[in-house]
């Protein structure tokens, strides 16, 4: 980085300090040339993550809409709110890591379902029909008798 008083090329740092999020670095350089001081900021830069829907669509990776999509199957679940936040930002978090650059719509699906089977069944039933695409009521009650009674009944 240049000097933006006399654009020496060399610099160095006296001083460095975490930005406002623990995602970005402050740093106070000095050039070496004219002793000008001044401030950079560096931060991480992530590339834009894709959902590929199933008509073969792309559409910006959307953490809020996975929370959505969530609340609108559990609507009339009797389910903690918190927990299904958590439960959002646990799949957008592992769906981060695991993708560079493109997410199958069906594998946001997938993962919102093996979370959501553990937290309530009906809402898992609930959003697996929508994700699923059932294609007729028997494949979906075999859904449900796949699914192990809950232990407190
Ligand atoms: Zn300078």
């Amino acid at each position: 980085m240049n000097c933006p008083q006399c654009d020496h090329n060399e610099t160095k740092v006296i001083e460095t300090r975490m930005g406002k999020d623990s995602s970005s670095i402050k740093r106070r350089r000095q050039c070496l040339q004219c002793e000008h001081r001044f401030n950079t900021l560096e931060s991480i830069i992530r590339e834009e993550l894709l959902v590929l829907k199933r008509n073969g669509k792309k559409e910006l990776f959307n953490r809020e809409k996975i929370l959505g999509g969530i609340l609108m199957a559990t609507e009339k679940c009797p389910v903690d709110i918190k927990q299904l936040k958590n439960l959002a930002e646990e799949v957008a978090d592992s769906l981060e890591s695991q993708y560079d650059s493109e997410i199958p719509s069906l594998k946001i699906g997938e993962a919102i379902m093996d979370r959501l089977k553990k937290i309530d069944q009906i809402a898992y039933v609930r959003f697996a029909s929508v994700y699923k695409d059932f294609r007729n009521i028997s494949e979906m009650a075999q859904e449900i008798s796949s699914l192990t009674p809950p232990d407190n009944e």
